[in-house]
């Protein structure tokens, strides 16, 4: 397939060629704006793929801007993330990083622009008067009785608000648009606030920072951008920026154009950041990249590589369709990826000692294995074999029927890449738990079948000599419901166990394993090495299974 053929198309992109074709521009500049509140989640990740994605597709550029005015909430640990979460993904932004704080100067500017114009004011109301005195949905508001000051009069107020003579709530200043309008956001919307709040850009310069509608729009003007891509809550400030676009007295050359697409929601999950954070500052989970958080680096920690991540945006597409997608959806991609490049190796989740009684002591001995059974050009890793192993012990059984291909008291199983056993009697401790698996072996089933008899099940082990010790952490979904987000309390839904820990063993060869390395770990799922690991204490964490269990958890 042409790269060309492999592009997504979509509803944008359309608009997009179209915008080419008919001259309006000659390039395209797109920008992923966060706000740097918290760390981007998945729901991100398809806004970035989106707008990142069309800058490479069609030459042109995509800025990364941080809508930072909202001191309060932000700080530089959100703007780190952001940028290192971009990057990871595969991104990188045009020219500089932007903030939108750098331009408080001009959006001052462009506020006594309005003022002077007679299209904004100072109101003195509360915030509580803002919000009665705005109506609602079937009742039109009522004008503040600031709202026909002077304009000597505004300038005046709009500059001691600057100065700071006015405390937090006292003053806000307006655009004059409609109290009427049947968009809420039309009825004279506030467009700066006092705040006395330390920003982590422009440090102690400013005590009233511009709102989100006024400077967002403004932002994307001022860099060029041609499409302003967001999602559909959006629609209607759409309004409000083109207003503000229209009014102000300047001559915008490209003009940016708003198109929404719908937010990306995933099922059992929540992809917002406000209660993400939550989440995180109520100690459901250990941090903003626990392994089972929907945020970036929750994924990456878990064993998410990026591009499984930007696969998933591709096949799930863009549209104006609001849906919930399958968290199928988005393993069926790591497990794609995984699966052709992740080593192979064994690791035993919940160990049972076997003791191979007619093997020597004091023999240890180096078999070979692939590291892919699919792709020999990845080589062989070397495993001992030993007296004693471990297995799982879900792997054997005292009787069982033929189905049950593992080891049964009595009968035969291949131990994987090494010899056939045989279980001759087991051992107890005082609550009935078996203790010890006695077997013996057949020397001459190493890479051949046994004579005159069929031996079916081959099952996975570590020798106990030179494994190494491993903890595993096996992650279930996070909430119990498909639609969390629509809880009356989204805490309520969460899943008391997400998480499992077991302890067992893993082949010699991962102490070298590096953090973030992924393996298959044979007939258990797809593992990665956790930051939390030490060189005596391995820390894995299960990605995904090996098949999809979803289906099979729901029924
Ligand atoms: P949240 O509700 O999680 O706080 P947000 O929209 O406030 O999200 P921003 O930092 O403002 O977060 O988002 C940056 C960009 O990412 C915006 O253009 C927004 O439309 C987009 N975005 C946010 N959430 C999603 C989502 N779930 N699916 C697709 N795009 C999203
Ligand atoms: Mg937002």
């Amino acid at each position: 397939m042409s790269e060309a053929a492999s592009r997504p198309s979509n509803f944008i992109r359309q608009i997009i060629d179209e915008d080419l074709k008919a001259g309006r521009h000659s390039m395209i500049h797109t920008r992923f704006p966060p706000e740097p509140n918290g760390y981007l989640h998945i729901g991100h990740a398809k806004s970035i793929c989106l707008n990142f994605g069309i800058a490479e597709d069609y030459q042109g550029q995509c800025n990364l801007r941080f809508d930072d005015t909202n001191p309060e909430k932000e700080n530089i640990d959100y703007v780190k993330s952001i940028q290192q979460d971009v990057q990871w993904l595969g991104f990188q932004w045009s020219g500089e990083v932007c903030y939108s704080s750098n331009y408080f100067d001009q959006l001052y500017q462009f506020a006594i622009d309005l003022i002077e114009q007679g299209k904004a004011y100072v109101d003195f109301l509360t915030p509580e008067e803002i919000r009665q005195y705005r109506g609602t949905l079937t009742e039109p508001g009522k004008n503040s009785p600031h709202r026909d000051s002077s304009i000597e009069a505004n300038l005046a107020a709009f500059e001691k608000m600057r100065a700071g003579e006015f405390e937090e709530g006292k003053a806000c200043l307006r655009a004059k648009i409609d109290m009427s309008s049947p968009f809420m956001v039309l009825r004279d919307p506030v467009l700066y606030r006092v705040r006395f709040a330390h920003h982590h850009q422009s440090g102690d310069k400013w005590c009233i920072y511009p709102m989100y509608d006024f400077t967002h729009c403004i932002s994307d003007a001022l860099e060029g951008i041609t499409h302003s891509i967001c999602t559909l809550e959006f629609q209607d400030n759409r309004r409000l920026y083109d207003w503000v676009l229209d009014n102000l007295s300047m001559d915008w050359n490209p003009r940016p154009h708003q198109y929404e697409f719908s937010r990306l929601n995933l099922e059992y999950t929540v992809t917002s950041k406000r209660k993400l954070n939550s989440l995180v500052t109520e100690g459901y989970v250990s941090g903003w990249d626990d392994p089972r958080m929907p945020t970036v680096a929750g994924l990456r920690r878990r064993g998410y590589t990026p591009l499984s991540i930007r696969e998933f945006c591709k096949r799930i597409g863009v549209s104006k369709q609001e849906n919930m997608v399958e968290m199928a959806m988005l393993e069926a991609c790591i497990r794609d990826d995984l699966n052709e490049h992740a080593p192979r190796a064994m690791a035993v989740l919940d160990p049972v000692k076997i003791v191979i009684e007619n093997y020597p002591a004091d023999k240890v001995e180096v078999l070979k294995a692939p590291i892919h059974p699919q792709n020999e050009a990845m080589g062989e890793r070397e495993i001992t074999f030993s007296r004693e192993v471990w297995i799982e012990r879900e792997d054997f059984r005292e009787e069982a029927n033929k189905k049950y291909k593992r080891l049964v008291l009595g009968k035969e199983v291949r131990l994987r890449n090494a010899y056939v056993i045989k279980a001759e009697r087991i051992e107890k401790d005082a609550n009935d738990q078996i203790t010890t698996i006695f077997c013996s072996y057949d020397p001459e089933t190493l890479g051949a079948l046994p004579e005159g008899r069929k031996v079916k099940g081959v099952i996975h082990w570590v020798s106990a000599q030179t494994a190494v010790p491993a903890e595993f952490r096996l992650y279930d979904r996070l909430f119990q419901v498909p639609n969390p987000g629509a809880a009356e309390d989204f805490h309520a839904a969460i899943n008391p166990d997400s998480l499992s820990v077991q302890h067992g063993y893993a082949e010699q060869g991962l102490v070298q394993a590096a953090v973030g390395q992924a393996y298959q770990f044979e007939r258990q799922g797809y593992f990665c090495l956790d930051p939390d690991s030490a060189a005596d204490r391995l820390i894995f964490n299960r990605t995904v299974g090996l098949r999809d269990t979803w289906a099979k958890i729901s029924d």
